[in-house]
């Protein structure tokens, strides 16, 4: 870090949220794409692991860029968290998803990633409201994925934003667990519904010591009440072994791939 000093070794959101000059292309980039409608959103089917039915669908950004093509939201999320764009980001992922979703069965969810950054930085709780609103659908329906894509400056606000999007009746997923920053801390310290696996343990669940820790922490889960999604679940075995262990969801290659809206199964033209 250029500015060195003592100060580093607090978090600094300034320095964090800098864009570089190389972000500057691509944000540049990404506000031309939302200007020109290139961006969409693929659904991928969470499934109760006993039945194999689907409860729900994750909703997931794509970039339909003129060269590059479909462009993954591991490419331009972050930059957009430094600019002002992640907002309208959001935006376009919250309303679109309950549009979409407001069509589908009535018993279904729609989950919806937010990064910590939006959650904090814009009225989330009425931005939910207002999608839930255009699209005339009831807010349990919907669930919102936390993420977090670097170390929460603001415990406080952040714990308030939650509880008033669980006020709304959204419920809240704590995305990403096990990685870098989401901790067992903020699992005992904020309320969530629901708890999502990252891939990386699931992809590892042959290691004894990882299949140690997901039976511990699905346990915990199950004694606070929050249901678990298993995320990256690939192979017949591994969702065998997850189910073994308590898991009751799970997301994967296995069970389907992020799909857009047209492609999901026929339901939506019956009736
Ligand atoms: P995530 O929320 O953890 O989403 C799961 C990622 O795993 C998705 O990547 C999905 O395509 C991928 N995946 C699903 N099944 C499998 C599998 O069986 N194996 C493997 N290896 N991967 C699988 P994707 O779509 O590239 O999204 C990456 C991340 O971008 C998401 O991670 C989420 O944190 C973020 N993201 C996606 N959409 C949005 C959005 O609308 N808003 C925000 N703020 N973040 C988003
Ligand atoms: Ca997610
Ligand atoms: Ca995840
Ligand atoms: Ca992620």
């Amino acid at each position: 870090r250029a500015d060195g000093g003592d100060r580093c070794r607090f978090y600094d959101p300034a320095s964090d949220l800098d864009p570089t000059p190389s972000d500057q292309g691509l944000i540049a980039e990404i506000r031309g794409g939302l200007e020109q409608g290139r961006f969409n959103m693929r659904y991928q089917p969470i499934v109760a692991l006993s039945s194999r039915q689907v409860v729900g669908y994750e909703a997931l950004m794509r970039w339909r860029h003129p060269v590059r093509g479909e462009v993954p939201p591991t490419e331009f999320i972050a930059a957009a968290e430094k600019s002002g764009l992640i907002h309208a980001l959001g935006d376009f992922a919250l309303i679109q998803s309950c549009l979409d979703a407001a069509t589908w069965p009535p018993a279904l969810q729609v989950s919806v990633n937010m990064s910590v950054v939006e959650l904090l930085e814009s009225d989330a709780p009425r931005r939910i409201m207002a999608a839930l609103a255009g699209a005339e659908m009831a807010p349990h329906r919907l669930r919102i994925e936390i993420t977090e894509t670097a170390r929460i400056p603001d415990l406080g606000r952040l714990r308030t934003a939650i509880d008033e999007i669980r006020t709304l009746g959204v419920t809240v997923a704590l995305d990403d667990f096990g990685t870098g920053h989401s901790s067992l801390t903020h699992l005992q310290s904020l309320s969530f519904d629901c708890l999502k696996i990252d891939h990386r343990f699931v992809q590892d669940l042959a290691t004894p010591r990882t299949a140690s820790m997901i039976r511990m922490l699905v346990a915990y889960a199950r004694q606070i009440g929050v249901m678990v999604v298993a995320e990256g679940v690939e192979t017949e075995a591994q969702a065998t072994q997850l189910a073994q262990m308590g898991c009751t969801h799970a997301q994967g290659w296995l069970f389907g791939r992020p799909m857009l809206a047209t492609e999901l199964p026929g339901w939506q033209l019956a009736s």
